[in-house]
Formats: C-alpha cells, structure tokens, sequence
C-alpha cells in the first residue's frame, strides 16, 4: 500500500496506514490520460506533431487534430464493440497516428498495447494471446508478419491497416480495413469517460532473455504520475521542439506522449529511418533542440555528422538511456556539436524513469574531466522514485559510492506485479529488484556496473562489464564493444571482449590492450579479444550477452 504524505516523503511501511487521518477537503482525482490531449488542443492547437511517414514523405499534423481524430479513434472502437478494459494492440511506428491511438485507445477506457515488430514471431504470438488483444492496428510494412501469424492469433477479431482508404494492400487478415476508413465516421464530439480510480491504460511487455515476456499494466494514474515527475526532471522547455526516436512500442517511449502534449512541445517522429542522415535531415529542417533516444540511435547520427561534416546546430540537449552512456559519446557531443547530454535510467518495470543527470550549479565551476565523471553516471532519482542497494541477503548497503549490489527501487509509477501474475513483484514494503547491480554515492548519484545474470566475477573480485566495454567504445578503431564473463578454470571467470570495428575488419589486438591499460585495472584486461561483423541484440537493441556466454563457455576451460 502507498500513501503520499508531503511531509515526511513517502511512506510504504503498511502500520502508517493504521492511524485514523482526516480527509482533505479537495476534489477527486481519477485521471484519463485523454485529458491530456485535450489540454493540448485548448492551450496548444497549432504545436506541430511532424512524423516521417513510410513513404519517407514527412506529415505534419498538430495537437487539435491529433485530439479530434482521437476523439474520431475512441467512438469508432466503441461502436465497434471495444469495452472498457478490452486490450487493442499497436504494432506501429512513431508517427501522429501511433500518438492517436495512444489516446483513442486508451481515453475511452481500454488499454493500449504496444507491440515491438522486432520480436521473434513465436514470442510476438505469445504476447498477443497472452494480453487477449481483440484488435491489432498495424502498420503497412508489418502486415506480412501478421499474415503469417494469424492462424495462432486466438482473440483477434479485426485487423486495422496504418493507412488511407487507397492505400490499402491485398490482404488475407481477418475484418481488415484501412485506419482513415476506420475512423471516418467517427463522432468528432466524442466525450471521454470518467474511469475507474486505478483504471488500466496501457500495456508493455518485458524483452526477458529467459522464460516467457512479462507484461507491465500502466494505469492512468501511473502515466499522469511519471509524465508530470518527468517534465520537473528533465531540462524541457516550453519552446522545445523534441525528436522522439525511442519507439512509442518500447515502456511508452519514456513518457514523451504524455509530457510532450502536456506541455504543449513540438514532436518530431522519425518513422522508420532512424539512420544518421534521415535524422539529422530531420533534425535540421524541423529545429530540434532536444533530443530523446538510446545511445546505438545516436552512434549512427554522429558517425554520419563526423563523416560529412555537419553539426547538430539546434539542438540544446539529448536525454540519453536504455544502455550506458559512454565517454566518447558524451565527449563527442559536448566538444563538436555543444550539446548538452543528460543521462537517464530506468525500465519497462518503472514507466520507466528512475534517475536523470540533470546539470547541478555545482557542476559549472567543474573542470570538463569532473564534469563528464557525474554526467557518466546514471543519475539521481526522480521525485517519486526511492532508491536503495542491498548485498545477496538484502542488507541495505552504505551510500559511498563504493558499495556494489542489488539495487531496489519503489515509487508511485513502479511496478507492483506482473500482468496477470498471481504474486507481487515487489517485497512486503513495496521494493522491486531492478536486476542492475550499483552504487549509491553521498550526493545520490547511482551508477550501473551491471546487469545482475551479466556480472563477472574472477579471483572474487567484481570486473564490471560496462565499464569495460565504454573504456574499449573510447578507441578510435571501435564502433561496439561487448564484454562477457567466461568460465575459467582458475579465476572463475575471466572477461572476453567482443569488438566491431568501424571497418569491419579485426585490428591489431595489441592495440586495444594497450590503449586499455591506463584505463582499467590491470586485472580487468580481457584475456582474449574477438572481432565480429556484429553484436547479438535483442527486440529493444540491447546487447543479448547471453548468446556470446553460451557460444564461448568452454573457451578458457579448453586451453
Ligand atoms: P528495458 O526494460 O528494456 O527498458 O530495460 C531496462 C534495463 O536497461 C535496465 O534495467 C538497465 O539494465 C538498462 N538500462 C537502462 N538505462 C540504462 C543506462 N542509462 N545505463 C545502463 N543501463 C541502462
């Protein structure tokens, strides 16, 4: 159980509840996250919602439409049987149609899922029955995909292509219609319903490496909640215009359609093509001050500006999460294009944002190289989120900026079970394990050494792993850098350190142990260098290190 006392914080421990309170007098609050939108059409009806669309041609749409047509999306779902709490999926891109459904869906009191068209067929079937989805909208290119998958799809009484009436495409999916077809009679007066206290709003599943995906249930609250914590925490301004490349299908791509309408800010959505010249050709004809994506997204944007000269001249700030930042990336930024870079963590399980490393007055009087050592890490929590380490035995460990373990967290926009799980997730006072393994510091700032089932452990001392591949990400020659533990017959494990170089080809691995030395303690050097053609990675574009582990477990048994 949660309360809010403004006083004291938060108080999750359940005997605080016990006491008689009195009430406040003031109104109650059951948000619908369609209310939102409309806020955005009353005070912003002319900001801009720009979307590259798969065509490659760019659309431009604004808050009053996108409110309209939302409006349009939620009478023609109700006419067409959709209930409250029924599930309707997206498998979509980021465009103002996807936005669209995000408050159609969800405004008239069902729940939105988003689906990643990156997953395995097999765990694609999975979600969809698991979630009981009874429509699908989906997007022009990925109509293939459910063709083949239909047949399994049990609940699925229609499909909606992401199209114009003229556009659609032979298909042999079930009730298929076009979008713009879909909701062309739509009541443009629709009026939202007042929903439950915790109603359900939008639905994601977990990219988990072993078992089955787990979903994550947002509420309207949960989302209100963390939109509104996430504009306080960020450096946003009115006027920002924001390139939104985190995908509307992975954790409600960081809360960006909610905060960004709420805050009446210019969405850039860039469709499919997230290389680095649609990009930056995005960025430079709609003025994009701040940018929002994940740090392979922007390898490419700044591989592509160092090779053709270009800078990033509108751009202020970019809120970078989802995997480790690294020094060159932040570097780079800073002293070529001067933009300032926040780094951010957080997980499907946290909608998702935990911490941010926003500029502290502190840190203007710093030299650059102090600087970039806060910026690289993964920040202080957020109003809302509390934070904690604990050892194996769940002993909370000292804020010291030296204590590793698991790091806990709890808070209004977190998780409390699993979609349809039988138990809580969390612990009896509310905590969740992230399955990072941190440390705190005496300032609050938490720092990610790990994925717990990544860690590595040799001589029993911890080696950590991302670390190590942000020390080889600094060489000139490296694009990607992965390290695994390997089993090893003396030291227990011993790091192995996959590398993509910029060309492709395998350089001298002297070079790489060379240029680590000064970097890394001695012991953590890698033993054993290989280069790829490319890293596994998974549905999100995380490294799926379990695929390297497997392959190359008896490498230092063997010799
Ligand atoms: P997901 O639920 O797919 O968004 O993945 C969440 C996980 O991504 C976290 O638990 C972290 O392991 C990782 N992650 C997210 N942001 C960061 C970051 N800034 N640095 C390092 N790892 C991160």
């Amino acid at each position: 159980m949660l309360s809010n006392n403004v006083a004291s914080y938060i108080i999750y421990n359940k005997q605080d509840m016990g006491a008689i309170q009195m009430i406040g007098d003031m109104q109650k609050w059951t948000p619908n996250v369609a209310g939102i939108i409309e806020h955005a059409k009353e005070i912003h009806p002319q900001t801009e919602i720009i979307s590259r669309l798969v065509s490659g041609e760019i659309h431009r749409s604004n808050y009053e439409k996108v409110c309209i047509r939302s409006r349009k999306l939620a009478s023609a779902l109700e006419k067409d049987g959709i209930k409250k709490g029924d599930v309707v999926a997206t498998l979509a891109l980021n465009t103002y149609r996807h936005l669209e459904m995000y408050y159609g869906i969800s405004g008239m009191g069902a729940v939105t899922h988003t689906l990643n068209f990156r997953l395995h067929p097999e765990q694609a079937v999975y979600i969809i029955n698991h979630a009981e989805d009874k429509i699908i909208f989906v997007e022009l290119p990925f109509v293939p995909i459910l063709e083949g998958l239909q047949d399994k799809l049990n609940k699925i009484q229609k499909y909606i292509v992401l199209c114009e009436e003229h556009e659609m495409p032979e298909t042999s999916l079930k009730n298929a219609i076009s979008y713009e077809e879909y909701i062309k009679d739509g009541d443009e007066e629709y009026k939202w319903p007042i929903l439950d206290d915790d109603a359900a709003c939008a639905l994601c599943y977990t990219s988990g490496t072993t078992g089955n995906p787990k979903g994550v249930l947002y509420s309207h609250k949960s989302n209100v909640l963390h939109a509104q914590a996430a504009l306080t925490a960020m450096t946003i301004q009115p006027d920002d215009s924001i390139l939104m490349v985190v995908p509307l299908f992975h954790v409600l791509a960081w809360g960006i359609p909610y905060f960004g309408p709420m805050n009446g800010l210019k969405l850039v959505m860039p469709g499919m093509q997230m290389e680095g010249e649609p990009l930056y050709e995005l960025i430079d004809q709609e003025d994009v001050s701040l940018a929002f994506g994940v740090p392979t997204i922007w390898m490419g944007l700044l591989a592509y500006c160092r090779e053709n000269n270009k800078i990033l001249s509108s751009v202020k700030n970019t809120i970078i999460g989802g995997s480790a930042l690294s020094l060159a990336t932040l570097q780079e930024f800073d002293e070529v294009h001067d933009v300032n870079v926040i780094h951010a963590w957080g997980m499907t399980e946290m909608s998702p944002l935990g911490t941010t490393n926003v500029p502290t007055p502190e840190m203007q009087n710093m030299s650059k190289e102090e600087k970039y050592a806060i910026q690289l890490k993964q920040g202080r929590p957020i109003y809302g989120v509390e934070l904690k380490v604990v050892d194996d035995s769940g002993n909370e460990l000292a804020k010291d900026g030296k204590s590793q373990g698991h790091l806990m967290v709890r808070g209004p926009w977190i998780l409390q079970k699993y979609f349809k799980a039988d138990k809580d997730a969390v612990d009896a006072d509310g905590w969740f394990d992230t399955g990072d393994i941190s440390v705190l510091d005496e300032d609050g700032y938490m720092t990610i050494k790990d994925r717990a089932k990544d860690v590595i452990k040799s001589g029993g001392e911890w080696i950590s792993s991302i670390d190590l591949e942000n020390a080889a990400f600094g060489h000139p020659e490296v694009a990607e850098a992965c390290v695994v533990g390997i089993p090893h017959p003396k030291w227990d494990e011993r790091p192995m350190l996959f590398i993509v170089t910029n060309s492709g080809e395998p350089v001298e691995k002297k070079s790489i142990i060379d240029f680590l030395s000064d970097k890394v303690a001695k012991w953590w050097l890698p033993d054993e260098i290989v280069f790829l053609k490319e890293l596994p990675h998974g549905a999100t574009g995380k490294l799926q290190k379990f695929e390297l582990r497997e392959e190359y477990s008896n490498h230092y048994m063997e010799k």
